[in-house]
């Protein structure tokens, strides 16, 4: 059976972004892989921790991926910063795999700008790395890969919990196990009100629901003082951002000057779409491509604007306008990037000070603990880009770690499911499959 066969058997995805199934970025021909090591979100620290770990296995699954699409270069990319992991990873190389060193800025793990770091080569507008013959995997789904080889499922997630609970670290979850049981397993969460972002504190997102399942895509849990100012900018009602960024943007153009995007060379302009607001109006041409190309990187927001506005946001609101009109991304050039992408960078460190997340520190190495045994598992069945899994067990059902819950449907882009600890499935339906350790 090829790797590519074996990861889609496995159920693997992308573990470090939207979750796209990684057999289909397996069927491509490309001359370069790059292993995404960059980690670029402030406080998580998981793809450090799984890489000391296991270094000698994301170097094996680097060159499986490299062999499964014909590629020439081999890429380790990780931050100068992270020496610890460099030493560990270093006696693994060999002549064949190459040990990139990025800068410590933000958003240097963006595919699109990591592309560019490591090759020179821009991605089209609105594209994807394997347009310029790149593939890039992130490390923690390089391990997945690893074990998907040895014929083991993705069953289970690193995540870094952080912040306010008594002992932060990486702990090691079954897919579908509760956050809040994540919490306790971190000796529960340390003030009486609290908030719980998914993921970083740039591109994650507040728990609605501090039961919700850890999912093949689960970074990490920040827990957050209810009143901290991340956690009031990711509460605030879209429209009233909307509201205030028609009142208060002095069109400084700063959150446009310092848009990765825009410095790679595309077309994308926040400080027009902040424009649109004031003016009440769509159409303004530049706008259409703006809200096609934002990557949703926050920079704009957390870093750019003195004013405190979030035209993150606003273009967010703006596309989902365009695209319940109809309208298409009209922008598909591949420009060069902008001469101010050499030094218009955000330093990492001085982010993390402006989102007041300084004194949240995690060492960058150490071995990841285990959550105590769920006693039940909810599992979602679309944990991943494309389709939803169909759900192959019924209410009842005994089932096995490891063992076949969810198929891809017929023909479609998806990514399988299986159940992540032995127990008897007490739910299933088109959203998810419930397991329980007893009946
Ligand atoms: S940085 Fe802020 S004030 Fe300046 S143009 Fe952008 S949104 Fe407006
Ligand atoms: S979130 Fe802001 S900085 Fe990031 S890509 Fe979108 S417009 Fe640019």
């Amino acid at each position: 059976m090829s790797v590519k066969d074996r990861v889609r058997e496995a159920g693997v995805v992308g573990a470090g972004g939207a979750g796209f199934p990684t057999h289909v970025k397996l069927a491509a021909r490309v001359d370069t892989v790059v292993a995404n090591g960059a980690e670029c979100e402030p406080v998580l620290v998981t793809d450090q921790w799984v890489s000391a770990c296991r270094p000698g296995d994301v170097v094996d699954a680097l060159r499986a991926v490299g062999g499964e699409v014909g590629a020439s270069r081999l890429v380790l990319a990780v931050k100068r910063r992270y020496g610890a992991l460099i030493g560990r990873l270093r006696p693994f190389l060999g002549r064949d795999v190459e040990l990139f060193e990025l800068d410590d800025f933000y958003p240097a793990g963006d595919e699109q700008v990591l592309v560019h770091e490591v090759t020179g080569r821009v991605v089209p507008e609105g594209g994807i790395p394997l347009e310029v013959g790149c593939v890039v995997q992130n490390v923690s789904t390089l391990l997945n890969i690893r074990d998907a080889i040895e014929g083991r499922p993705v069953i289970e997630k690193h995540v870094t919990v952080a912040g306010e609970v008594a002992r932060p670290g990486v702990f090691v979850a079954p897919i579908g196990t509760a956050a809040s049981e994540v919490l306790a397993s971190a000796g529960g969460v340390t003030v009486p009100a609290f908030r719980v972002i998914e993921g970083g504190p740039m591109m994650g997102s507040l728990l609605a629901d501090i039961d919700s399942p850890v999912t093949k895509t689960t970074a990490g849990y920040i827990v957050l003082p209810a009143d901290h100012p991340v956690v009031t900018r990711k509460s605030m009602q879209r429209a009233h951002e909307v509201r205030r960024a028609s009142s208060a943007c002095c069109e400084c153009r700063m959150c446009t000057d310092m848009c990765p995007r825009y410095l790679l060379g595309h077309r994308i302009y926040p400080h027009l779409a902040m424009r649109s607001v004031h003016a009440a109006t769509d159409d303004i041409p530049q706008v259409h491509g703006t809200a096609f190309l934002c990557s949703q990187c926050g920079v704009c927001e957390a870093y750019s604007c003195s004013m405190g506005l979030s035209a993150r946001r606003v273009i967010q609101a703006l596309r989902e306008r365009l695209v319940a009109a109809g309208v298409k991304n009209p922008c598909r050039d591949r420009p060069p990037a902008r001469e101010a992408q050499a030094w218009a960078r955000v330093p990492k460190p001085r982010m993390t000070e402006r989102l007041g997340l300084g004194h949240v520190h995690l060492p960058a190495t150490g071995a990841p603990q285990p959550v105590n045994p769920p006693w039940e598992v909810r599992i979602p069945l679309k944990q991943h880009t494309g389709a939803p899994a169909v759900a192959v067990v019924r209410r009842g059902d005994r089932v096995k770690a490891g063992g076949l819950v969810g198929e891809i449907p017929e023909g479609a882009l998806g990514a399988r499911v299986h159940a992540s600890m032995d127990g008897v499935v007490t739910d299933a339906d088109a959203h998810a499959v419930r397991i329980a350790r007893r009946a």
